[in-house]
């Protein structure tokens, strides 16, 4: 058998950042360790084959695009550490061989979850199939934390931000298994060598114009569509470069309108570093791995909206840490483009987002990783774990009356006869 330690990366391809973390984590172990570690990367949601479930990528996509509401509404009911549990209990319970089959497959020495929707059914397989491996988290999301991030059954919990870290602290996590470090952008993107002349020769698009780069996560979800034609509008001599992710409706839809040629459409791409180094300003939705991508190459960003609930604090982040502009409607984005088209301005934001961030945060992660495999699995625990009355409670959120229960027991009146003599419990061993 090898003696490689595995890695399992547990995601869902919900959005395009969870995928984005795990790829970035696994490169920078790449360069750390090459070979040293096997690595998988797996879709822990779609492996439970459960309806709905398994399709979280799909209803993520739609949701997100088309229904943002119910998407807020979803995100509002399921936030709270019961009622995770409770959903996450019924998740495991109904998928718990396909989870398992996943484990067994790839038999890790330690999993690391870049997904809060994945966290519990990890932990749950651990305990009740007494599988033996360390187990690591790594939130990337940098301020509104979904209450599934926070899984004390992990042996560490790694944040990108100080926010995360103190707002894990307020809700009761243990600070002993707390890390933070820098996101997890992908090295590729500090790496990116090239000027702007050659990644727009890279690209075969113009080398002279303004250019913006305008996206919105991986499934291109929010009002790109507005955006461009506003862009379009306002801006005639501005190159457009338009990243619309899997969405291909939006893409189709904005190719049938035959822009001007200096509006570049494109699906789905993996040279994200070399569209922000083509760019002289990104224009996007509130999403954590964009940003944070786009300040480690050093371009102002303006963000228009938040996709969800989880991506508010963002936009809060981005300001109060003066790392780009909140313009949610075109009244705004349009004097922000002309400020930044200032070269003194540009000059001067740009050379404020110099040390932003840290540009390392990958490596950072990766070396945790390495440590962690030096460290032994925790003991395994008992194959039969009963339920406390606490746990119970905690999953169900029913309370039990059972003093209620004891004083109606009591009330019955209990007339034994008197017993003259003990019974015999046992024989008696004959010798
Ligand atoms: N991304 C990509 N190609 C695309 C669109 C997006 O590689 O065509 C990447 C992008 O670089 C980032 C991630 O997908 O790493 C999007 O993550 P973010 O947190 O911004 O938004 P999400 O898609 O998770 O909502």
């Amino acid at each position: 058998m090898s003696q490689t330690p595995n890695i399992l990366f547990a995601i869902s391809d919900t959005g395009g950042g969870h995928r984005a973390g795990a790829d970035a984590i696994n490169a920078a172990l790449a360069q750390l360790s090459g070979d040293s570690t096997e690595r998988h990367i797996v879709d822990l949601l779609t492996s439970t084959r459960l309806p709905l479930v398994r399709d979280a990528p799909d209803l993520y996509g739609q949701l997100s695009t088309r229904w943002l509401p119910v998407f807020d509404l979803m995100f509002q009911v399921t936030d709270g550490p019961r009622r995770v549990d409770a959903l996450t209990q019924f998740v495991y319970l109904t998928a718990h061989r396909n989870i398992v089959r996943v484990l067994e497959e790839t038999r890790p020495n330690l999993v690391v979850s870049v997904h809060p929707l994945v966290n519990r059914l990890i932990g749950n397989a651990r305990a009740t199939y007494r599988l033996s491996f360390r187990f690591v988290t790594v939130v990337t999301d940098l301020v509104s934390l979904h209450s599934s991030w926070a899984d004390p059954g992990a042996e560490l919990c790694i944040v990108p931000t100080q926010e995360a870290y103190q707002l894990l602290l307020k809700r009761g996590f243990p600070a002993s298994k707390l890390v933070r470090t820098g996101f997890p952008v992908h090295p590729k993107f500090a790496a990116y060598g090239g000027t702007r002349a050659e990644a727009r020769a890279a690209l075969g698009v113009d080398a002279e114009p303004f250019t913006v780069l305008l996206t919105s996560g991986g499934v291109g979800s929010g009002q790109l569509r507005d955006l461009v034609l506003m862009l379009d509008r306002s801006y005639p001599d501005v190159q457009l470069l338009v990243v619309t992710g899997k969405n291909a409706a939006l893409r189709a839809d904005l190719q049938a309108l035959g822009l001007r040629s200096s509006i570049h459409i494109y699906g789905f791409v993996d040279n994200m570093e070399v569209l922000m180094a083509a760019s002289d300003i990104i224009v996007t939705k509130a999403g954590p791995g964009t940003l944070m991508e786009a300040l480690v190459m050093r371009r102002p960003v303006i963000v228009t909206e938040a996709v969800g609930m989880q991506e508010r604090g963002n936009i809060d982040f981005v300001l109060n840490h003066e790392l780009g502009a909140f313009c949610p409607t075109s009244d705004r984005i349009v004097p922000a483009i002309a400020e930044l088209m200032d070269p003194a301005t540009y000059a001067g934001t740009v050379a404020r987002l110099a040390d932003a961030v840290p540009r390392d945060g990958a490596s950072q992660i990766a070396q945790i990783i390495l440590d962690q495999l030096q460290l032994a699995p925790p003991a395994r625990k008992r194959r039969l774990h009963f339920p406390s009355m606490a746990e119970i409670r905690r999953i169900s959120g029913v309370r039990l009356h059972l003093p209620a229960a004891r004083l109606r027991m009591r009330a019955i009146p209990l007339r034994l006869k008197p017993i003259r003599r003990l019974p015999r419990w046992r024989k008696r061993r004959s010798h």
